[in-house]
């Protein structure tokens, strides 16, 4: 199993899965995602642990 957590990313650099798992909490009036842990992801593929991305790491 890898372990590349510090560098956040929204694919599995080790089998390119786009399924990420993620620990989130959720909005109680309208049901969508309030906040995730950043530090707390993993492929859901491999069970590689990674970093979630935001926005904000998008490159410029
Ligand atoms: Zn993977």
């Amino acid at each position: 199993m890898g372990d590349i957590r510090g560098i956040p990313t929204p694919i599995c650099p080790f089998c390119q899965s786009n399924l990420i798992n993620i620990t989130a909490s959720f909005n109680p009036e309208n049901y969508e995602i309030e906040m995730y842990l950043l530090d707390n992801a993993s492929c859901a593929d491999c069970g590689a642990l990674l970093t979630a991305p935001t926005p904000a790491d998008l490159p410029s």
